[in-house]
């Protein structure tokens, strides 16, 4: 699958990146929403990692903007957040930007791994 990982933290992007591309998983990095926001304009992406907190442009705004902004296939594209809220209160709180999905840090290959399942059954259906 092709996946777009948006985080300011280069750390971050690297440890995601190592281990999807040891799933065999094509990944483009972006250090902000706003550089995502023109690579996906140019690109198709299955699913795209958003961190929360970026300078620029922040995850929220991104997944606002490729919502209401972006014309179908795009503004249906998988997003998955990135953060270290409690999943709960994460929900209630942006329930209506549109996020997917939500992956907790700190990050494990197990932890990702099980997204992917979870993108790929979705992706079947
Ligand atoms: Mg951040």
């Amino acid at each position: 699958m092709r996946f777009l990982v948006v985080d300011d933290i280069f750390a971050n992007r690297l440890l995601i990146c190592e281990i999807l591309n040891g799933f065999g998983h094509e990944i483009t990095e972006a250090e902000n929403g706003r550089v995502a926001l023109d690579l996906i304009e140019q690109h198709d992406y299955d699913a795209i990692l958003m961190d929360i907190e970026m300078p620029v442009m922040n995850g929220i705004e991104t997944t606002d903007h490729i919502r209401n902004k972006l014309h179908h296939p795009k503004n249906k594209t998988k997003v998955i957040a990135l953060t270290a809220h409690n999943p709960a209160l994460f929900f209630e709180d942006y329930s209506d930007v549109g996020f997917d999905d939500l992956l907790t840090k700190p990050y494990s290959i197990d932890k990702l791994k099980g997204l992917v399942k979870e993108i790929e059954d979705g992706l079947k259906k």
